[in-house]
C-alpha cells in the first residue's frame, strides 16, 4: 500500500494503512509482511544516485514531485523505521513521524531541536519523572530554562500567568501531558494552542506546543487535531502495548520534524531497525488492544468506585457532566483510556497490602501493556516529587495506579474484589 487513499480517492483509516502503508512486497520477493532491515548501510546503484540521496537528506536540495529520498545509512534512515513513522503520523494525522530508541530520546531530542539559548518552556504539572528532570537539571545547562504550573481545569490561564512573568517573548514552548500521572487531570489541549498563537502573535515568535500523548494515544486522543505542533510518546506503553521494548515517537508537521530529524541523526537517538519491526507489529492491533483495555478498565473503575474501601478513583470514564473536566474530555478525548488511580482507606499500609495481595495484576511500574499492572506513585514512580507537592498533584500515601491490560475481565474483577479484602 503506496498511498493513504483508495482509487476512489478516499482516505483509508489508520487501522487500515496500519497494515500497509508504505511497504511494497514486491521490493521484497513478495513477503506479505516487511522484513527486519538488518543492516547499517545501503548500497546505492551508482555514485550519482548516492550522491542525490545525501543532498536530499542533508537539506541542500528539495525533493522534485514524486521523488522519495533514497535510503543511505540506519541511523539517518531504514525502511521499518520509516514504514512505521508514516503510519504513527496517520495515526495522528500529521506530516510526518519520528521514532527513537526510547519516549525519553524523543522528548529530549525533540526539545533540544525546537529551542535554543535564552529560550523559556513552560509546562504543566506533574509531568513524567524524566521530562521534569530534563527540564530542571539538563536543559538549564544550556541555557534553555523552565517553569512548571499545575495542569487540569484552568491550565491555560496559569500557563499564561507564567508566560506574562517569565516574560512572553523568552517563551519558546508551552509543554503539555494530559491526562496528568496519576491524577489522570486532564489539560484543554486547544486551549493552550490559542494561548500560544497570542503569544505568537504579540512577540512576533513562533511559541510552539508539545504534548505528550502517551496515555491516550493515539487511538483516544489526537493533540494536532486540537492545535498541538508536536505530539511525543513513551512508544514503551500503548503504542509497543506488549511490555517487550523500550521506543518513543514524535509527530508533527514537516518543518519542525526537519530539525527533529537532523538533530536525531546527529545524536544517534533513533530506534534499531528490530524495535521498528516489532513497532509495526504492534501498531496493527493498538486500536483492538486500547480499546479492550479501555472496556475493562471502565468495569474495574466503576466497582472500585462502590467499593466501601475505596475513598477515591480518578478515572475520566468516571467524570460528570457537571465536572469541568468532562467538558475537556467531551472536547478532546474519543475514550478515557485504561489507567486508573484510586484511594484505598488506611493509607500506605493499606495501600501496600493491597498490593501485596493481588494475583493477576502484576506489581509493577510502567503502564499500557496487555497484562494489568499496580503500583504505589507514592514510594514508587513519584518518590522523588518534594513532600509539600505531592498533595497537588494527587498523591496520596493510599493512592495505587492500575494499568488495566486485555485479561479475562472476571478474572482481574475476582482478583482486585480479593485484593481489598485483604
Ligand atoms: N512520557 C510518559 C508519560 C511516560 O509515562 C514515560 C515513561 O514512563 C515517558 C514519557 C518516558 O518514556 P520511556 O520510558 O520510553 O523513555
Amino acid at each position: 500500500m503506496k498511498r493513504h487513499h483508495g482509487p476512489s480517492g478516499r482516505e483509508f483509516n489508520p487501522e487500515t494503512l496500519a497494515l500497509g502503508l508504505g511497504y511494497e512486497p514486491e521490493l521484497s520477493q513478495g513477503a506479505l509482511k516487511p522484513p527486519v532491515f538488518l543492516t547499517s548501510t545501503f548500497q546505492f546503484t551508482d555514485a550519482a544516485s548516492g550522491a542525490r540521496f545525501f543532498e536530499l537528506a542533508y537539506g541542500l536540495d528539495e525533493a522534485r514531485k514524486g521523488e522519495v529520498p533514497g535510503l543511505i545509512y540506519s541511523r539517518l534512515n531504514n525502511p521499518n523505521l520509516q514504514m512505521f513513522e508514516e503510519r504513527i503520523a496517520a495515526w495522528d494525522r500529521t506530516e510526518l513521524g519520528a521514532v527513537f530508541a526510547s519516549g525519553m530520546a524523543a522528548i529530549s531530542t525533540t526539545l533540544m531541536a525546537l529551542t535554543s539559548s535564552g529560550d523559556h518552556i513552560i509546562s504543566t504539572a506533574p509531568v513524567y519523572g524524566g521530562t521534569h528532570f530534563l527540564l530542571e537539571n539538563v536543559l538549564p545547562r544550556f541555557g534553555i530554562k523552565a517553569s512548571q504550573v499545575l495542569g487540569g481545569t484552568g491550565a491555560a490561564q496559569r500557563l499564561e500567568q507564567e508566560a506574562e512573568r517569565v516574560g512572553p517573548e523568552r517563551v519558546r514552548m508551552l509543554f503539555v501531558e494530559t491526562p496528568a500521572n496519576p491524577s489522570n487531570a486532564l489539560t484543554d489541549i486547544a486551549e493552550v494552542a490559542e494561548l500560544a498563537q497570542r503569544l505568537s502573535a504579540r512577540t512576533g515568535r513562533r511559541v510552539l506546543v508539545a504534548v505528550d500523548n502517551t496515555f491516550l494515544g493515539p487511538v483516544f486522543q489526537r493533540p494536532a487535531q486540537c492545535g498541538a505542533d508536536i505530539v511525543l510518546y513513551s512508544a514503551t506503553k500503548f503504542i509497543g502495548g506488549h511490555s517487550d521494548l523500550v521506543a518513543g515517537v514524535a509527530t508533527g508537521p514537516r518543518d519542525l520534524m526537519a530539525e527533529v530529524m537532523v538533530l536525531r541523526t546527529i545524536l544517534g537517538t533513533m530506534a534499531t531497525p528490530f524495535t521498528g519491526w516489532m513497532l509495526l507489529r504492534s501498531l496493527e492491533t493498538v486500536s483492538i488492544r486500547m480499546r479492550r483495555q479501555a472496556k475493562n478498565a471502565q468495569a474495574l473503575a466503576e466497582l472500585l468506585d462502590a467499593h466501601p474501601q475505596v475513598t477515591k478513583v480518578h478515572y475520566p470514564g468516571l467524570l460528570q457532566p457537571e465536572d469541568p473536566q468532562h467538558d475537556i474530555y467531551s472536547r478532546q478525548c474519543t475514550g478515557p483510556g485504561s489507567l486508573i488511580a484510586f484511594e484505598v482507606k488506611g493509607g500506605k499500609e493499606a495501600a501496600w497490602r493491597v498490593l501485596d495481595s493481588f494475583e493477576v495484576f502484576r506489581l509493577a511500574v510502567s503502564l499500557g501493556g496487555t497484562e494489568s499492572l499496580v503500583e504505589h506513585p507514592m514510594s514508587m514512580t513519584h518518590a522523588d516529587v518534594p513532600p509539600e507537592q505531592l498533595e497537588d498533584l494527587g498523591v496520596q500515601p493510599g493512592l495505587i495506579r492500575m494499568s488495566a491490560g486485555i485479561e479475562h475481565l472476571s478474572d482481574l474483577k475476582r482478583d482486585l474484589l480479593h485484593a481489598l479484602q485483604v
